[in-house]
């Protein structure tokens, strides 16, 4: 059974949005298998997005995922990552088919309310960033 690195991004914490969000993954038959709530700083954004170094919306981005608190989250279930994926939307909430989580909630682009990891490689790379083995069963 596959499991997936979720992250519920500020624009989504500030606005209370967690519970509503969580309600769709559930809906859709993913298991919240861990959660935490924690604050990245820039250097954590930075190097958890580290493969977007590059892009011209990185700084942009490092700032916006360190400006509030995140909720951190392991997703589990048959397909975990192509779910979760199908469940967010379209990076650009414009794009989101109706009832995505972006669709919904979304404010922008760059500010599009939740992260998915987006194979099994960077799946494992990205829970590891976050939980420990003790925090996983
Ligand atoms: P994520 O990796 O967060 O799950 P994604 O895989 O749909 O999203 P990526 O192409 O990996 O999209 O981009 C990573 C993140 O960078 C996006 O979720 C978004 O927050 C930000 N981003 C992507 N494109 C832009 C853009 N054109 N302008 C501003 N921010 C952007
Ligand atoms: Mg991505």
């Amino acid at each position: 059974i596959e499991r997936t690195l979720s992250i519920i991004k500020p624009d989504a914490t500030r606005r209370n949005l967690t519970g509503k969000i969580n309600a769709k993954f559930e809906d859709a038959g993913l298991r919240i298998v861990a959660q935490k709530r924690i604050q990245l700083t820039m250097a954590q954004a930075g190097k958890f997005y580290e493969v977007h170094a590059e892009r011209p919306f990185y700084g942009e981005l490092c700032e916006f995922m360190a400006s509030a608190p995140v909720v951190v989250q392991v997703l589990e279930g048959e397909g975990a990552i192509a779910k979760n994926r199908e469940v967010m939307g379209a990076t650009n909430p414009k794009d989101a088919a109706p009832g995505t989580v972006r669709a919904d909630f979304a404010e922008s682009v760059g500010e599009n309310s939740v992260h998915g990891s987006d194979a099994p490689e960077t799946a494992a790379v990205e829970i590891a960033y976050f939980f420990s083995g003790l925090e996983l069963v």
